[in-house]
């Protein structure tokens, strides 16, 4: 079972829990790109509740693909994205696997928006892709 331990660049914001991964995605989508400021995350889909988060995040709310808000919560000192949850998958929260203190265990087997991949990026043939969003 993994250890889920890591927080934000300066160390305001901690989390830890002991619950494992449903899965590990890959997003291409642009808003992922714009808020990382790189060519994707790698997103940690744990059960929610399962984190013990230490430190108050700010929150920006925007419309996703569905039409419902997106939750992105990241360190308001260093501007570190943690988390983010999304209106229209309740049970899970999404946890930005760039954010752990170890990432050597993090494998993902999913991407996602690969409509909106970055050309250079086309390399990681092995795994499952989607255009967008997982199909429902
Ligand atoms: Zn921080
Ligand atoms: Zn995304």
């Amino acid at each position: 079972m993994a250890k889920i331990e890591g927080g934000c660049l300066c160390g305001k914001i901690r989390y830890s829990g002991e619950a494992d991964p449903l899965a590990a995605v890959v997003c291409n989508c642009t808003s992922c790109q714009k808020q990382t400021g790189s060519a994707y995350s790698i997103n940690l889909v744990m059960p929610k509740g399962s984190l013990d988060i230490q430190g108050e995040m700010e929150v920006y709310t925007h419309a996703g693909d569905s039409g419902q808000p997106v939750y992105r919560n990241f360190c308001g000192n260093c501007g570190s994205s943690v988390i983010s949850e999304l209106s229209v998958m309740d049970t899970i929260v999404i946890l930005k696997a760039g954010s752990l203190d170890d990432t050597s265990w993090v494998k993902p087997t999913t991407e996602i928006y690969c409509d909106s991949a970055q050309e250079w990026t086309r390399v990681k043939t092995e795994l499952e892709s989607h255009p967008k969003m997982l199909p429902s």
